[in-house]
């Protein structure tokens, strides 16, 4: 059974906006899904629907499986969204604040977060010392502390320059595999897609659908 199904799912903004028409999709555990398509395709409104933030109008969104809990859910948006007054570390641990347990325990999982995104070094700096792609790594840090089944990401990588990107794509692998999660990442760049996902969903726009999708057999070294 997938770890998400989508059957139909339709969306109209209240602006009369067609922004997803008939969308099906099977979404299994631990894999890493591209939904690719040029800019108003609808992505981020698919990304939104799946986390709960906003309302399909028609169609069906399940979690098939053991159901949907609290946690299960991680997103990582374009813009890091970090607290500026907070260091990398009270970051990382805001989503873990309100769990009640032990604080040497939830240390150990912000220490190890900030670990699996290759931010040891940097748990006491604030967000505005850090560079576009340290603050992204953070951002990755907090939405994987709660060890989410899904990870959403809409066009993470898309204001960083190249060689930043090619490097937390290359990382982004190492992390997904080590958190065993499964990732849906949302990009209008064919380049990213190729890269980094075995299966490539493909959208189009007015309104926007699912037009195909394609398998990659792995396309480059990965280790
Ligand atoms: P993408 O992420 O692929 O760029 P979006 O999901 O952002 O596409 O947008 C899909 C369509 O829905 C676009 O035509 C966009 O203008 C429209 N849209 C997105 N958000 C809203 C909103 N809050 N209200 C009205 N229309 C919206
Ligand atoms: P019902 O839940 O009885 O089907 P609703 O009008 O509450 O009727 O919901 C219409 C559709 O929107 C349903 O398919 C429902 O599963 C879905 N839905 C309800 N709340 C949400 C939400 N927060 N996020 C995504 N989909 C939702």
């Amino acid at each position: 059974e997938p770890l998400l199904r989508l059957r139909g799912v339709d969306k109209v903004y209240a602006s009369g906006t067609v922004a997803l028409r008939g969308l099906d999709l099977d979404i299994g555990e631990r894999q890493f899904i591209s939904l690719l398509g040029p800019s108003g395709c609808g992505k981020s409104t698919a990304l939104r629907l799946i986390a709960g933030l906003g309302r399909h109008s028609g169609g069906s969104i399940d979690w098939p499986g053991r159901g949907f809990v609290p946690g299960d859910l991680g997103f990582v948006f374009q813009e890091p969204t970090l607290m500026p007054w907070a260091s990398v570390w009270d970051n990382v641990f805001l989503p873990l604040r309100l769990r009640d347990r032990p604080r040497a325990q939830v240390a150990a999982e912000v220490d190890a977060a900030l670990d699996l995104v290759g931010l040891s070094g940097f748990a006491k700096a604030f967000p505005r010392e850090l560079s576009g792609g340290m603050r992204m790594r953070v951002s990755i840090a907090r939405a994987l502390v709660m060890k989410p089944r899904l990870l959403l990401m809409d066009e993470p990588f898309a204001a960083l320059d190249e060689i930043t990107r090619q490097k937390l794509c290359d990382d982004l692998l190492g992390i997904w595999r080590k958190a065993g999660c499964t990732v849906v990442f949302v990009t209008h760049s064919v380049y990213e897609s190729v890269y980094l996902s075995a299966r490539i969903v493909v959208m189009a726009a007015r309104p926007g659908r699912i037009i195909g999708e394609m398998a990659v057999e792995e396309p480059y070294p990965r280790d």
